[in-house]
């Protein structure tokens, strides 16, 4: 393409740019509405408008990190001053006598604006498609790419069988991408993105159907009904199951008893219980004396896990073992051996042969690359229980992971305290200790979250260490303070978990490794620094580590001052402080991202979806299941397309 030098395929490669058919179906954020021009003079009303002039004058300053240019625009009939908030290269641009067209709302600062045209250019114009970009590449930037790239629309192959589009109405492939980049209003941009949207929700439906036909031809072997074992472990607990438990254990003896390899999702919130539920499963599998294995993300969490189940089964005479990076190859060889085996992912690593595995449970499933869990069940065809506490929203449960089937925990066994969560911005963060030393003084324990920063394990761990340090000296002085994080040896990291389990130490700092799996009830209050930078389910899974016993619990989110953060940023933090609904929250996490990166493909490897929404596209999702059911015989170039779609993708991703 021309114009696209090494750098600029860099940037946009960043941006997953790297075809002319990346950049075509690369969806417009949104449409710049309707807006009328207006004299600078008749300037004051509330509703976004557009002015034309030229700049007279530009400065820039700074407050606190926000970097402001301030260019004074004349249009003749009076001047006002423009703001650009964060963009420090306009000052280069704005030069005194350039003509400038600007869309905004006269705020503030003068006029507040929201996009511009400098010297010519068309970001201004009603309809102007905005697109996502980076601080990298100017939206612009990209409007002039796609631009280019429309240029090759006509050779784009349709997938859609011509009948099939008339009977639904759709435009041609090619009619629908150029109506999304270049509409004249936004009905026909959303037309065209209905078209596009109904493709990729078909080509989608048709790929889960094909692989939900393939693993019912997969032989597992059937575990009949519950037995003695499964009677002993019920009357061994020493609580009655809630009935949200045993409807789950219910669907999974159903799938048990099949010989088709059971398939299931069992969410729950942190703290609902999900782990009695999986040792039931794992338990089935023991009964007809054969293995069942729990793969767990982090040594932490097998670890916890492996404590929590073992005193269960000696007690039901059933051999547990726990296996991980850290076992001895001694310890290891007998390991694969138990009736229960625990681990990481050290037990799908080469060298370890699973005796007779029968039942795999995955903790916390997403966190687990599709080739792993492939692994587990490399060559074999266990009945797998995936478990997460990130909820999966019905609405994507039931759609895009078609075939899994769910169970769904949906209220924990005891009635806990709601954590209680604020927000409190950077200037205000000596607020936050105050509060957690108030508790420290009462005799609870706390978490402090180091910032998520985008480095490696090591970087990360030098900061926490640092972190640690710092408020040592500072805030925390007069208090123990440990500090733990993914560099730690396995035992140096269960000595701090034992010290801080036995209030030896009053204060973990931490980096995300403690997201999952930590339980210490007297721990009620957490600070996580520079919140706006972590995701809405990870905010929420490392709240889950306190209000786990009888205390009122408190989660201290503090970020950067709420200028400076995104819109989403800011309603993710908002959310957090409105919900402790982890279901609730999904489903607002889902709306922020839009449905297409919640596919990421590190967790099922199909391809995002660029055009769909799951939630608000719900009608036209249906829509693509009654097709894709209609269609027996597929077309040639449909089949195609869904192999494209999943070309590199892992058979097993959506299941
Ligand atoms: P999850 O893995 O879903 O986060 P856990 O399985 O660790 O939750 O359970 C959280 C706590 O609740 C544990 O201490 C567990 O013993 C307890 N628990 C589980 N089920 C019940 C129940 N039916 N009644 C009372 N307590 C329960
Ligand atoms: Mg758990």
């Amino acid at each position: 393409m021309p114009g696209v030098g090494a750098t600029l395929k860099r940037r946009l490669a960043r941006l997953g740019l790297l075809t002319i058919g990346d950049l075509l179906a690369h969806r417009p954020r949104r449409y710049e509405s309707a807006a009328d021009e207006v004299a600078i003079a008749a300037l004051g009303g509330p509703e976004e408008v557009v002015i034309a002039g030229e700049v007279l004058n530009v400065r820039s300053r700074r407050r606190g990190r926000l970097k402001i240019v301030t260019a004074r625009i004349s249009d003749g009939t009076a001047s006002v001053a423009a703001s650009w908030f964060n963009q420090p290269w306009l000052e280069e641009q704005l030069r005194p006598g350039v003509h400038v067209r600007l869309r905004g709302k006269s705020g503030r600062y003068g006029f507040d604006v929201k996009s511009y045209d400098v010297g010519g250019g068309e970001a201004t114009l009603d309809f102007a498609p905005v697109y996502p970009a980076s601080e990298e590449i100017p939206p612009k930037r990209v409007r002039t790419l796609v631009g280019h790239a429309l240029g090759h629309v006509v050779d784009c192959f349709d997938p859609l069988p011509a009948e099939l589009r008339e009977r639904e109405g759709m435009p041609l492939k090619r009619d629908a991408l150029f109506a999304i980049h270049r509409p004249e209003d936004e009905r026909e941009a959303e037309l065209g993105r209905r078209r596009l949207a109904f493709e990729e929700l078909l080509l989608l439906q048709l790929g889960i159907a094909r692989r939900a036909a393939e693993r019912e031809r997969t032989l597992a072997p059937s575990l009949g009904s519950a037995g003695e074992l499964i009677g002993r472990y019920r009357r061994a607990l020493p609580f009655a199951l809630t009935p949200y438990q045993e409807e789950a254990i219910g669907e999974i003896d159903a799938d048990l008893a099949r010989t088709v390899p059971m398939q299931r999702l069992l969410q729950g919130d942190v703290g609902s219980g999900k782990t009695v539920v999986a040792l039931y499963a794992l338990l089935r599998a023991v009964e007809h004396g054969r293995q069942g294995a729990l793969m767990a993300p982090t040594e932490t969490l097998a670890e916890q896990h492996f404590l929590t189940i073992e005193g269960l089964c000696a007690e039901l005479g059933v051999t547990c073992s726990l296996l991980t990076s850290a076992s001895p190859k001694r310890v290891r060889a007998a390991a694969q051996n138990a009736d229960v085996v625990v681990g990481t992912h050290a037990l799908i690593q080469a060298g370890v042969e699973l005796r007779d595995l029968a039942v795999a449970v995955v903790d916390e499933q997403h966190r687990f690359g599709v080739e792993q869990r492939k692994a587990l069940a490399q060559g074999r065809a266990p009945h797998v229980l995936h478990m997460t506490a990130t909820p999966i929203p019905r609405t994507l449960a039931l759609t895009v992971y078609g075939d899994l089937a769910v169970s769904e925990i949906a209220k924990p066994p005891a009635s806990r305290k709601p954590i209680v969560t604020s927000w409190i911005q950077e200037e205000r963060a000596s607020e936050a200790y105050t509060r957690l030393t108030r508790l420290l003084l009462e005799g609870r324990q706390a978490y402090v979250v180091c910032p998520l920063v985008e480095a490696s394990e090591t970087t990360l761990a030098r900061a926490a260490e640092e972190e640690a340090d710092r408020l040592r000296r500072a805030e925390l002085r007069d208090f123990r303070v440990g500090c733990m994080h993914g560099r730690l040896k396995p035992e140096a990291r269960r000595d701090v978990m034992a010290r801080f389990k036995a209030a030896e130490l009053d204060v973990l700092v931490a980096t995300t490794v403690i997201e999952v799996g930590v339980d210490v009830a007297n721990a009620t209050v957490m600070i996580v620094q520079e919140a706006d930078r972590f995701g809405l389910a990870q905010l929420h899974q490392l709240r889950g580590r306190v209000g786990r016993g009888a205390e009122q619990s408190y989660c201290l989110l503090v970020s950067r001052a709420k200028e400076e953060l995104t819109e989403t940023a800011q309603h993710r933090l908002e959310a957090l402080v409105a919900s402790t609904d982890g279901f609730e929250l999904a489903e607002i996490d889902l709306d922020l991202r839009g449905g297409g990166q919640f596919l990421g493909t590190r967790q099922h490897g199909a391809t995002d979806l660029h055009f769909a929404h799951i939630r608000l596209d719900r009608g036209l999702l249906e829509r693509a299941r009654t097709v894709s059911r209609e269609l027996s015989a597929l077309p040639v170039v449909l089949e195609d397309a869904v192999d494209a779609l999943f070309a590199g993708t892992d058979p097993d991703a959506l299941a």
